[in-house]
């Protein structure tokens, strides 16, 4: 008779299904007694909904394909998958490690299910926001890139590939979450240099000739007679009796005397040149671009975690998808912003009677609120807030959404009076926002008047770091 305890853990044990491939009994796994499937589709088409997975495999291929389906499916896709064995880093990464006994395995699956208890529960979340989710589920996850030959970048995220939207790209996701501070850096782990054209990271370096370009070129030994300044190569000047001067016919016997090796060492078999460095040119092997490596693009592939914004971000969904009311009508582009902002600076040094305004508005308790009310209410706090902001900004302004709490707003022929205006105005957008319970859409703003710029603001991105410090 099983006592009282056995029983409690008999109900504590996770529904455990077995992916085990043909042929494979995978008779050393007892401890996982749940159904056994012989794919991933056969389990996903079961509607079984187990809490954990255990993977037996027969090759890397399989392991690789059976996870990526079980990662994308939004039942199954956050849920604890487990390895029988290692299949390589590119596909472990896939996975949440190997199980080794059915002890560990049931440890690993029960600290992720305790975590989803404080996560709200939203059905078909995808992209960015199942990553966040993956990840805090998982509190000590570091996101890795695992070097990968096959692909075009050499480096990469599987996590971050399989969870991606179709059609984005899983490295340009992570950058937008960690430019949105919601992964944080854990260390640069590789810096890789890739095509400005086309972002491939296989490159060609070649060394070619400074005057031609032509590829082929060799090492050359160039003498310089003392006699008559003839430089010319070692053999030209190699004769039965020893070296002597094709041009002066004089004898070379004693290099430091009669001759010395010049300077350059290589020569151009297409256009004879000589040259003593050549130059290297990084060709892509993608998009068979040609270019200085000067001009290569370096791309950082840094260790990721979940920042605390980002685990905020997980619990309670994405404050970003409150600021697409907002972008409507940020018309601006972030890189168009800051060129505008950069010409204006110009042009305001030159021209006395240019001026301008920039003011940075930042959302500070947007995150608080999202955390603390239901979704719907903050939508329509937002909302409102969203569209009396729209009525004040002029035809003329260039407005900008930054990331999830700063926008700004570039007031061309502004003057400080007319700014001020403007500031009160947003002030009381703010005030209006006030609910019956006194909760209210806080927003603080730093503003500059170009009047009011010095020596020091050199250009647009230290005006704006400047003015976010400000507004903070
Ligand atoms: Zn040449
Ligand atoms: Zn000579
Ligand atoms: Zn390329």
């Amino acid at each position: 008779m099983p006592n009282a305890s056995t029983n409690t853990r008999l109900r504590r044990l996770p529904a455990i299904a077995t992916l085990v491939a043909d042929g494979d009994g995978g008779a050393p796994h007892s401890w996982a007694e749940g159904p056994r499937f012989a794919d991933a589709q056969q389990l996903l088409a079961s509607g079984f909904a187990p809490d954990a997975v255990l993977l037996i495999p027969t090759e890397a291929r399989q392991a690789a394909t059976w996870l990526e389906s079980l990662r994308r499916d939004a039942r199954l896709g956050l849920a604890p998958l487990l390895l029988a064995r290692s299949w390589g880093e590119s596909v472990d990464a896939l996975s949440d490690g190997i199980a080794t006994s059915g002890e560990s395995f049931t440890r690993c699956v029960a600290a992720i299910a305790a975590r989803h208890v404080g996560i709200a529960k939203r059905e078909a979340a995808d992209g960015d926001e199942r990553l966040l989710t993956f990840l805090y589920l998982r509190p000590d996850y570091i996101l890795k890139p695992v070097a990968d030959w096959r692909h075009e970048r050499v480096y990469r995220y599987p996590l971050a590939d399989v969870f991606a939207r179709a059609g984005e790209d899983g490295f340009l996701m992570l950058e937008r979450l960690r430019q949105r501070g919601l992964l944080e850096p854990t260390g640069l782990l590789e810096r890789v240099p890739s095509c400005p054209g086309c972002g491939a990271g296989h490159l060609l370096f070649i060394e070619t000739c400074p005057q031609c370009g032509s590829i082929d070129t060799a090492p050359q030994n160039f003498l310089h007679c003392y006699a008559c300044g003839n430089v010319g190569t070692q053999e030209q000047y190699l004769t039965h009796q020893g070296l002597s001067c094709p041009k002066c016919s004089a004898r070379l016997r004693h290099i430091g005397v009669d001759y010395d090796r010049a300077l350059e060492t290589l020569v151009c078999r297409s256009c004879a040149g000589r040259f003593t460095e050549p130059e290297v040119k990084a060709r892509c092997l993608q998009c068979h671009n040609l270019g200085a490596p000067d001009d290569l693009t370096q791309r950082s592939y840094y260790g990721l975690r979940l920042s605390t914004g980002g685990e905020l971000a997980a619990r309670t969904g994405q404050v970003g998808d409150l600021f697409k009311l907002i972008d409507e009508f940020s018309q601006a582009h972030p890189e168009y912003f800051t060129q505008t902002l950069d010409w204006l600076l110009d042009l305001c040094r030159r021209h006395q009677e240019v001026q301008f305004g920039l003011v940075c508005l930042k959302f500070t308790n947007l995150r608080l609120l999202a955390a603390g009310l239901p979704r719907h209410r903050v939508a329509q706090m937002f909302d409102a807030l969203a569209q009396r902001l729209r009525a004040l900004i002029r035809t003329t302004d260039l407005f900008m959404r930054d990331d999830d709490e700063h926008c700004w707003l570039l007031l061309p022929q502004t003057p400080q009076g007319g700014m001020d205006v403007l500031l009160g105005r947003i002030a009381a957008l703010s005030e209006d926002s006030t609910q019956d319970d006194g909760l209210r859409i806080e927003i603080a703003t730093a503003a500059l008047s170009s009047a009011q710029l010095d020596e020091r603001i050199t250009d647009a991105r230290l005006l704006m770091g400047t003015l976010r410090n400000r507004a903070a």
